[in-house]
């Protein structure tokens, strides 16, 4: 990727740096002058000085409170050698002069001052300016734009043109991600052919993902393809200096991306700064608020039809992110980059296998098989580390064997991480998976089973089933919640028929399915036996802080036994449902979990034609 090093207005910035050269001659000046321009006299030991008294070849001193100058006798009516010397407190002094003959006096005040001391009053104060100039300041010496900061945004510049740049075939796997791109580099590109239809163009767009899956390397291409420039900035630069530096950082920023409108403002980590404004102890940091806020200003001020600036941020924790960031007209437009499936595991070992010469025996595919929940990065560092080992073994190719032995290596690193999953473990969250798809699909008002996946998302979830509601729904009727407590309990109970044993991956479907079940009861009013009556309880009981009590309204112990006894009863008919079903459907649920297992991901037709096939 060409970087260059960002153009910035060079005249303003040498005006200071010569400032800056300038004072510091001025003070060495200050210094040295005296020494340098005035009488060179030589100096002597105080004691050679009494001595020469004392053996009376002193003429005439001059007593000074830093020096003493004096003149030797000199031969033949010339006038002696002028010496300097520098004086020890003695009030003896005067009285061996005299006793001597010397003639002596005081010395005046120094004469030669008005310009140095002039320099010593100006100079330093000028240097602290400068150098305040340099960390801080705006305005002032360098002009409007604010000479010697480094408030300029140290932002890079993608040039186009140039070789070897990113573009959209460097980048795999991410297919949703990248189809969103491609049309913001339309944008760029031809934005009359949208605003003439009237169609807003995004004026930020969050690339939201885990950590290695090329959230960066998209922002780069999109530079590539677009042809425009592209300003890059890390969200960790704006905020490691002074208050007030980030956010002058973030107006400077904005202001060079006007000028060469159209073009793209990346924000790598936008965490850093765009962090919740409430969180953290004592009201969080001043600075990145700031910062932030000054960052929330920007992106408002530019108005639409303006000069084209889109500002593309990435983030792998968008759930600290401060909900002004994502407000319509900031970051409006998410796009969601994440771990690739099989397929796009191969397209990227593709696109890094490129770089390295390839044995015969290598089997991309098999290798993509083999490493599920590897990021882009991880499959780049897994290619590389391959080639390491058959370079240290002095091969010509990397070998499949290179690449199975760098899978363990990487794998062992990354398990720290804890986010590979065991081929016993991937065989659970399959079967798991298909058990809510096969029970969500057969349940009333259960929506359509979309996509089930057992690529590991985010942090907690190892696989995910989405289902979509058929239409907008505000209300739900006792027999759809049942099915949804099912659906929840289908991925349990599909383990416990397929390996007769559970794991701790059902804990958080376990705790909706409670929760909802007790809502039926306390809020819902739809259980027979209490009838219609809201045992959800206030605050107020918490507030009074009786932990000990029964967490519902103020209960009789009878009636939370009996509310007990009704969610128990809901979830456990919900439970033998959900078994009930799969038993049924035992052998689809071992084909569609087959299946998975080998594509990681089934959605769409391929779906809906396998789970039509449920026997109700
Ligand atoms: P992120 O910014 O999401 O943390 P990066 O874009 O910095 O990840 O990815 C680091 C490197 O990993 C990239 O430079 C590239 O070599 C490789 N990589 C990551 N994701 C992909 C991908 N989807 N396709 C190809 N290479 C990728
Ligand atoms: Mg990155
Ligand atoms: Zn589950």
């Amino acid at each position: 990727m060409p970087i260059k090093d960002q153009p910035r207005p060079p005249r303003s910035r040498q005006v200071g740096n010569v400032l800056l050269l300038l004072s510091g001659l001025f003070l060495l000046a200050n210094l040295f002058l005296p020494r340098l321009f005035g009488p060179q006299i030589p100096q002597v030991p105080y004691s050679l000085f009494i001595h020469q008294v004392e053996a009376q070849q002193v003429v005439a001193a001059s007593v000074g409170q830093n020096q003493i100058q004096y003149q030797l006798k000199g031969e033949d009516g010339k006038p002696g050698q002028v010496l300097a010397t520098t004086p020890i407190f003695d009030l003896e002094l005067p009285r061996l002069l005299e006793a001597k003959g010397v003639e002596f006096a005081a010395t005046p005040p120094p004469k030669n001052g008005w310009f140095t001391s002039l320099l010593g009053w100006v100079v330093p104060p000028l240097i602290f300016v400068a150098i305040y100039q340099f960390f801080i300041g705006r305005g002032g010496i360098g002009g409007p734009q604010g000479a010697l900061s480094i408030t300029k945004s140290k932002a890079k510049v993608y040039v186009e043109g140039e070789s070897a740049k990113t573009t959209f075939k460097d980048v795999a796997g991410v297919e949703e991600a990248k189809t969103e791109l491609v049309e913001i580099v339309e944008f760029l590109k031809t934005p009359e052919r949208f605003t003439q239809i009237g169609a807003r163009i995004p004026k930020g767009v969050l690339l939201v993902g885990p950590p290695g899956t090329g959230k960066t390397l998209l922002a780069k291409a999109v530079a590539g393809e677009a042809g425009v420039s592209f300003f890059s900035i890390s969200g960790s630069e704006f905020v490691e200096l002074f208050v007030g530096a980030g956010a002058a950082r973030v107006r400077d920023l904005f202001e060079q991306a006007k000028k060469q409108a159209p073009c793209i403002i990346f924000i790598d980590e936008l965490d850093a700064i765009g962090k919740s404004r409430s969180s953290g102890f004592y009201g969080g940091n001043d600075e990145r608020e700031q910062t932030l806020n000054q960052l929330l200003t920007e992106m408002d001020g530019f108005a639409v039809g303006d000069a084209t600036v889109i500002v593309l941020a990435a983030t792998n924790r968008p759930e600290s992110l401060d909900a002004a960031l994502l407000r319509p007209g900031r970051f409006d437009r998410q796009v969601l980059v994440d771990r690739p499936d099989l397929s796009g595991r191969k397209a990227i070992l593709e696109i890094h296998a490129q770089k390295v010469k390839l044995g015969a025996d290598v089997d991309l595919k098999a290798i993509a098989t083999r490493t599920p929940g590897f990021a882009g990065a991880d499959l780049a560092n897994l290619v590389n580390e391959a080639a390491l080992l058959a370079a240290r073994s002095r091969r010509e190719a990397v070998a499949q064997a290179d690449f199975a032995e760098a899978i363990e290596r990487v794998v062992a690193g990354l398990e720290k991480k804890s986010r590979v999953l065991n081929d016993k473990e991937k065989k659970i969250v399959a079967y798991h998976e298909v058990g809510h798809a096969i029970v969500g699909y057969s349940m009333p008002g259960g929506g359509r089973v979309e996509k089930i996946s057992i690529v590991p998302r985010g942090m907690a979830a190892l696989g995910y089933t989405l289902q979509l509601p058929t239409e907008d729904r505000f209300l739900m009727d006792e027999a759809e919640l049942r099915g949804q407590i099912a659906t929840l309990l289908g991925g349990r109970s599909a383990e416990e028929i397929v390996f007769g044993s559970i794991t701790t991956g059902a804990s958080n479907d376990l705790q909706r399915a409670t929760d909802l079940a007790e809502r039926m009861v306390t809020t819902y009013g739809m259980s027979k036996i209490l009838g219609p009556l809201a045992y959800q309880q206030g605050q107020q009981a918490m507030f009074l802080g009786n932990e000990g009590t029964n967490p519902r309204r103020m209960l009789s112990e009878q009636t939370a036994e009996a509310i007990d006894a009704e969610v128990k009863g809901i979830v456990e008919t919900a439970h033998q449902q959900a078994l009930d079903i799969l038993r049924q459907n035992q052998d689809l649920l071992e084909t569609i979990a087959t299946q998975l297992l080998e594509t990681e991901v089934i959605e769409g037709e391929k779906l809906h034609s396998l789970l039509n096939q449920v026997h109700p």
